[in-house]
């Protein structure tokens, strides 16, 4: 007997098989069950990375954001304090300021005392005597009217002097003298910044009661 010609172990066989489908059946399940189980699992990580990149992305936003909020504060602060330095030099005034300075109108109006000729008749020892008008400047009456201007600061020039000795021979090294003179245009004249100084304003107010006391002075 050969192998060959067993009918039985096809026969056999054939019961095996159908054996081995109930099994390779359940163990497909099975196997199906954990690649599902496995890729569920992966897709969760996956998801957690994500998140977590997510996370992390978003916390390196928040520290850049917060970095420059930082910088801006600290370029802020050094500008502000520059700025401070600035004033310190410049009595209080820095470029760019609106300042208030007197602005003035000139009119010019024919004297009616002497009817512009500028001289007038007086009798000087009962003899009539031709002589400058006294109201006037050549028949011409100049008025002139003071106003606020305001103004921006357009530069500032520092001068500043340190002496070695006073001009009256007493030892005084070191003495700086600054004198400061404010520019309102790029080629016009400065302004010069004295202590008491009647040229230059910080305020209007400041500024109107000077052109107000001028105004009354000359009426
Ligand atoms: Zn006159």
């Amino acid at each position: 007997m050969t192998m060959y010609q067993n009918e039985t172990y096809e026969f056999q066989g054939d019961e095996l098989e159908s054996y081995e489908v109930e099994i390779r059946a359940m163990l497909y399940d099975a196997l199906k069950n954990k690649t599902m189980a496995a890729f569920s699992e992966l897709q969760t990580l996956r998801e957690k990375s994500q998140h977590q990149h997510d996370t992390i992305t978003k916390l390196r936003g928040e520290v850049f954001k917060m970095q420059q909020v930082r910088e801006n504060e600290l370029l802020e602060n050094t500008k502000q304090a520059e700025t401070n330095i600035r004033r310190q030099f410049a009595a209080g005034f820095n470029v760019g300021d609106e300042i208030y300075v007197i602005g003035s109108q000139t009119t010019r109006t024919q004297c009616e005392k002497c009817t512009g000729s500028g001289k007038v008749m007086v009798d000087v020892l009962g003899k009539d005597v031709k002589v400058n008008c006294p109201h006037c400047s050549y028949g011409v009456i100049i008025a002139h009217y003071y106003f606020p201007q305001r103004r921006p600061i357009h530069h500032i020039n520092i001068n500043s002097n340190i002496w070695r000795n006073h001009k009256d021979g007493k030892q005084n090294v070191g003495r700086i003298d600054t004198q400061i003179t404010l520019y309102l245009s790029e080629s016009g004249d400065g302004i010069e910044v004295h202590k008491n100084n009647s040229q230059v304003f910080h305020t209007l107010e400041e500024c109107r009661m000077e052109c107000d006391m001028r105004n009354n002075e000359v009426r």
